[in-house]
């Protein structure tokens, strides 16, 4: 584990089953970073069926992004929640009224980009399994669970998302080109973007880690 003497704020982008949560989960296993997803903190509020979870249960379903005011009330609530400490922000801002709502609140000091062609992740997301609790993520092909179909960490079932079918995935794409290359575009202009292209999230990795490794030493 780096740790860290000063403040880290970090995005991770992506389309939808981009690698997002697996390279997420090595990012805060490698640095001292705190992640926080916002598909995770809305399946959560789905899961315990919450006033909110319950109003945006469609719109997730069917690959529809939630209003901007409300995802970006939740979200900044969360990070103010966090304190002085660093994190890694996946999932959000997902559209420019968000990059800008986050930019009023806090300073950004990096955004990874995984770069991976829609149709590698067409094939990706139907061969998905999740574990609802933490996020995890698992995939048949190319990373199992140990045992088929529970979380190695619990042991616990894993599900495929309601929002993970074909169609629905189609629907994601399309959104995440209109709304969310232009947050790229947003980030370019900052000079705060890196991407890593690739079409596995195990080779796409490694680059990740020495980027990463190197930023963070630079701070000390
Ligand atoms: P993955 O996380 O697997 O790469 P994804 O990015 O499509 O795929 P999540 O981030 O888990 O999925 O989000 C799931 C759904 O939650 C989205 O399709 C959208 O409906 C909603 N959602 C999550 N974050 C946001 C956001 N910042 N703005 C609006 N809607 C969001
Ligand atoms: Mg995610």
């Amino acid at each position: 584990m780096t740790s860290m003497h000063k403040i880290f704020r970090a995005v991770i982008m992506g389309p939808p089953g981009s690698g997002k949560g697996t390279v997420s989960a090595r990012i805060t296993k490698s640095f001292a970073l705190t992640h926080l997803s916002s598909g995770d903190i809305l399946r959560a509020n789905i899961n315990a069926k919450t006033e909110l979870g319950l109003l945006m249960k469609s719109c997730i379903d069917q690959g529809q992004l939630v209003p901007d005011d409300v995802i970006s009330r939740l979200i900044l609530s969360d990070l103010r929640g966090l304190g002085q400490c660093s994190w890694l922000l996946d999932g959000f801002p997902r559209t420019v009224p968000q990059a800008e709502a986050l930019d009023d609140a806090c300073s950004v000091d990096l955004v990874v980009n995984l770069n991976v062609p829609f149709q590698t992740i067409k094939q990706r997301l139907t061969s998905r399994w999740t574990h609802l609790p933490s996020g995890r993520v698992y995939n048949t092909d190319f990373n199992p669970p140990k045992v088929s179909g529970l979380d190695d960490v619990t042991g616990e079932p894993l599900v495929q998302r309601d929002d993970d079918s074909p169609e629905t995935v189609t629907r994601r794409l399309k959104s995440y080109e209109t709304q969310t290359e232009p947050v790229l575009e947003y980030y370019r202009c900052k000079g705060l973007l890196q991407s890593f292209s690739g079409t596995e999230t195990n080779k796409i990795w490694p680059h990740v880690e020495e980027f990463l490794r190197r930023k963070l030493s630079s701070l000390k």
